[in-house]
């Protein structure tokens, strides 16, 4: 990932003037980033979006969608998904973002790997980074023809909107386990979509709350660790109910930290709550079966 003031235009002057109006808005209580993050973001989005300007453009209702030339034919595609995404994920949060969302669509790998804020997980299909969602064509990685159906269900929009959703409704304050966790329970609850794999059954060893929390994006075995965020996800939805979840996003909203969030909403400590989510995932969340993949 870039260095933000590479990203933003203006450079260093932009970011003081940002920090500056920042301390000003600091005066009222919340976290002083939390005013700052949706400013820059902003910037980045209109860079990326000057930046983009030459490549092909497809408008829909809620989405701004940019490819090249080999993607013509899968685009309609793309632009049916992301209409299809856009209700369901809005009327959740309850919450729709304001304007029109930018997506790139990038024909290969290589594309995406050089793109902006990619992190380099070699399987991903899609990310999301900096108010923008960024996707590999369904080319690079679905059978020949494939159904607008099969893309809208296993495709990675669902997924990347709620990221955008919950990432413009708590301007940016969560943890990344929690937004993940978030995107895939969208992506389970929309389409019926479950990330399932021999290495993230959850009868096993797991990872530590310390380890999802400090260090996520670093865990070598990712699926179990993205497997574990929608585990817990899931519980505080299905076990303790929708409205203690949408309680959990309102904490976070006020600014309150991940863990804080999940035990004021809960009334338990955060230690309790994860080892309940481990021992209700193992007996209510699917897991691998070489019968059933
Ligand atoms: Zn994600």
């Amino acid at each position: 990932m870039r260095n933000i003031v590479e990203i933003v235009p203006g450079g260093m002057p932009v970011i003081v003037g940002l920090i500056l109006a920042c301390l000003l808005l600091s005066m009222i209580p919340i976290r002083p980033q939390m005013w700052l993050y949706p400013l820059v973001r902003e910037v980045v989005v209109m860079k990326i979006e000057y930046q983009t300007r030459s490549m092909l453009t497809k408008e829909t209702p809620h989405f701004i969608i940019r490819y090249t030339d080999s993607d013509v034919d899968i685009v309609d595609m793309v632009a049916e998904a992301s209409e299809a995404a856009y209700r369901p994920v809005t009327a959740a949060f309850n919450y729709e973002p304001s304007g029109k969302t930018l997506i790139l669509v990038y024909s290969d790998r290589q594309a995406m790997k050089q793109a902006y804020g990619w992190s380099g997980d070699a399987s991903a299909m899609g990310f999301y980074w900096g108010g923008i969602i960024q996707i590999l064509s369904p080319k690079a990685w679905m059978r020949n023809n494939p159904s607008v159906d099969e893309f809208i269900r296993t495709g990675p929009l669902a997924h990347e909107f709620t990221h955008l959703v919950f990432d413009h409704l708590t301007r940016g304050n969560y943890s990344r386990w929690f937004t993940e966790g978030l995107a895939q329970y969208m992506e389970y609850r929309v389409n019926g979509y479950e990330w399932v794999t021999a290495d993230n059954r959850l009868t096993g060893k797991l990872y530590t709350p310390e380890e999802l929390d400090q260090n996520f994006d670093g865990l070598s075995n990712q699926s179990l660790a993205y497997r574990q965020s929608l585990a817990a996800v899931r519980y505080i939805a299905e076990v303790q109910g929708d409205a203690k979840l949408n309680q959990v996003l309102l904490y976070l909203k006020a600014g309150e930290r991940t863990d804080r969030a999940i035990e004021k909403t809960l009334g338990m400590d955060y230690a309790t709550f994860m080892s309940l989510v481990n021992l209700w995932a193992q007996g209510n969340m699917q897991q691998y079966s070489k019968a059933a993949n």
